[in-house]
């Protein structure tokens, strides 16, 4: 199938061909025509997909068919992080740029000065990637309107609520017009974003990509086996006998990514921190050093790293777990997109066992756990020898509370004991 078969208007067939995309991928196949069709989306679509382009391109027509008169917002679409608004408005600029038309997208997001946004939005916009806080901000300013928007995307709603997003965005709904098409975009479908959808949508097409994406990220998920205070070697020795030009390593908190940043630094790898307590400039340039290879290494915490693009990220390290199955997803995501091939390594200890046990149900996938030649863990779970029986039963090893398989050991080792 090709993108003409879609009902789009020759200039956007135009537009996708100059960006070098071959044919659409599932989400863009099923989201298009019913899009165009006016009709509101409730899309089920992991990272990768290529949805961006899958709501861009029909916005863009809707625009072209209906602009008239003064510029006034056509498309307004809200996004839970600045780097997924910066990342989400430049993808539409980029298939605007080819149009015979102007087309002025404007991206506004916290975390910096209001001002050159206010200014940016004089005159209008016809389309506004927006965070909920700052959009709010924004209208409070008198910078700009909703009134007449006449369709809305919710980009990673899951995202949005997580991130507390819930009251701007009963807010901005009160404020759009009643009249307008919706569409909502979500990787993960709790009751929550379930129950906004609900209220949201007015008999939508659902389209659901997750089983079958077309462009179905080739990852290989792998499990090893590391005692947590070795971790920070293992990773530098996985840099150096993969040559992964590029690694997105996820650890839990702040001071881990400065920390650990810091450690592989000493080591003679270019690494760099990235987490939510950097300045917006601070983040925009260790983004652009990452993605020009002039780092190696970013060492991120979920929250940053959340929705950011990296094209051909070859390699994603769980330092620290992921606190849930949900974010295990969105972290291994980060690699293997758009049909590139991807590894997405997670350490786990004896200590994180069971956590991440738990992650493989949730997903349906099960892992075999990987041990490196000098790097095996020393806190396993090691068999109980029947001679410190006693001993184990009295506490048992410093600091690691017994598994349930250590107990069903301990009992069996009593029972031949006696
Ligand atoms: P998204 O899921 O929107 O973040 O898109 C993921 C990646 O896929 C981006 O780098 C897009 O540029 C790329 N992409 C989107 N649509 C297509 C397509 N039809 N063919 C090839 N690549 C695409």
């Amino acid at each position: 199938m090709s993108f003409s078969s879609l009902g789009l208007a020759p200039s956007l067939i135009n537009a996708v061909a100059e960006i070098g995309y071959q044919e659409p991928t599932a989400i863009q196949r099923a989201a298009i025509p019913a899009i165009l069709r006016g009709e509101d989306v409730l899309g089920a679509a992991q990272t990768g997909s290529g949805k961006t382009a899958a709501f861009a391109l029909p916005l863009l027509q809707s625009l072209l068919d209906n602009r008239s008169g003064p510029r006034q917002l056509h498309g307004l679409v809200l996004v839970p992080t600045r780097e997924l608004a910066a990342q989400v408005g430049e993808s539409i600029r980029k298939l605007a740029l080819h149009l015979a038309m102007p087309v002025k997208v404007s991206i506004v997001f916290g975390g910096v000065s209001i001002n050159p946004q206010m200014m940016a939005l004089r005159g209008g916009a016809d389309i506004v990637v927006a965070t909920p806080g700052r959009l709010l901000d924004l209208i409070d300013h008198n910078a700009l309107k909703i009134s007449r928007t006449a369709m809305l995307v919710l980009d990673e709603a899951d995202r949005l609520l997580d991130l507390g997003f819930s009251e701007e965005l009963a807010r901005i709904l009160q404020l759009l017009p009643a009249q307008r098409q919706n569409l909502f975009f979500s990787a993960t479908f709790p009751p929550e974003v379930q129950a906004l959808a609900d209220r949201m949508l007015h008999q939508p097409a659902r389209i659901e990509v997750l089983s079958e994406p077309v462009s179905k990220p080739d990852i290989a998920q792998r499990a090893i086996m590391v005692d947590a205070p070795r971790r920070t070697q293992l990773l530098k020795h996985l840099i150096q006998q993969h040559k992964w030009p590029r690694v997105l390593v996820f650890v839990a908190t702040k001071y881990a990514a400065e920390h650990v940043a810091d450690k592989l630094q000493r080591n003679g790898i270019r690494a760099a921190a990235f987490h939510g307590e950097f300045s917006q400039g601070a983040r925009t340039e260790v983004l652009a050093d990452f993605k020009a290879s002039r780092l190696q290494v970013l060492v991120a915490t979920d929250v940053a790293a959340r929705g950011i693009d990296i094209a051909r990220l070859p390699a994603v390290v769980n330092y620290d777990l992921p606190r849930s199955a949900v974010d295990y997803t969105h972290r291994i995501g980060r690699t293997g997109r758009a049909g590139e091939s991807g590894v997405a390594v997670s350490f786990v200890s004896a200590d994180t066992e069971a956590h991440f046990r738990l992650i493989e149900k949730r997903n349906g996938i099960l892992l075999p756990r990987e041990q490196v030649a000098g790097f095996e863990p020393k806190q396993t779970e090691a068999p109980v020898p029947v001679a410190s029986v006693t001993d184990t039963v009295n506490g048992g090893i410093k600091g690691k509370r017994k598994s349930k398989k250590d107990k069903l050991r301990e009992a069996a080792a009593r029972a031949a004991a006696e």
